[in-house]
């Protein structure tokens, strides 16, 4: 099915190339909400300290596991193209060594970051905003790193959210990490 799936979307690619998209990716839930993000999304805005206590963040720690993340993308996208060939595959690994992943200093969280939203990009600037939340989580490097390839399948163009989930989950489950998380459009989009 997801063979069929990612033959599918290099049909629909350009089909949907002008339609708004959501860069959203819940952490809970199925009801994924579809909104264009603009720069004004990515102004940083004081987070309240955590109710739990204080987290000491190592601004060192955070920039690790992104570069970590985006090492696992670019083997898993790697593998899953060596067993596909396909070329939107080969775009997205392709895309990561450019593409800046970015996060908020500690205290901070961009204005669109709400607690379902893990990460978002903006339609025509080549960069990934991760979310407070995922940097707090205290995710795995292959976690992080099929995060990335879902905002990096926006980042080549696909920006309709089945079409990047579709990118997302056949790297993953083509790759030596498998699944890591199903996002919020993984029932609409793949099937339970
Ligand atoms: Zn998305």
């Amino acid at each position: 099915m997801l063979l069929s799936l990612i033959a599918y979307i290099g049909f629909l690619n350009f089909a949907h190339a002008n339609q708004s998209f959501s860069d959203e990716v819940l952490i809970h839930g199925n009801h994924a909400q579809h909104r264009e993000y603009t720069e004004e999304d990515a102004e940083l805005v004081p987070v309240a300290p955590s109710l739990q206590g204080q987290r000491v963040v190592i601004p060192k720690m955070n920039s690790r596991l992104v570069a970590a993340g985006k090492e696992a993308a670019r083997i898993a996208t790697a593998q899953a193209y060596q067993k596909l060939k396909n070329e939107l595959v080969l775009k997205v690994f392709a895309a990561i060594p450019g593409t800046p992943v970015v996060w908020p200093q500690a205290g901070y969280d961009y204005k669109a970051c709400g607690s379902n939203t893990l990460a978002f990009v903006i339609r025509g600037l080549k960069k990934i905003h991760i979310c407070r939340g995922v940097m707090d989580l205290g995710v795995s490097s292959a976690w992080m790193g099929q995060l990335i390839i879902h905002e990096m399948a926006h980042i080549i163009g696909l920006f309709d959210e089945c079409n990047a989930t579709v990118i997302e989950v056949v790297s993953m489950m083509y790759s030596s990490y498998g699944l890591q998380f199903k996002n919020g459009y993984y029932s609409r989009c793949i099937g339970s």
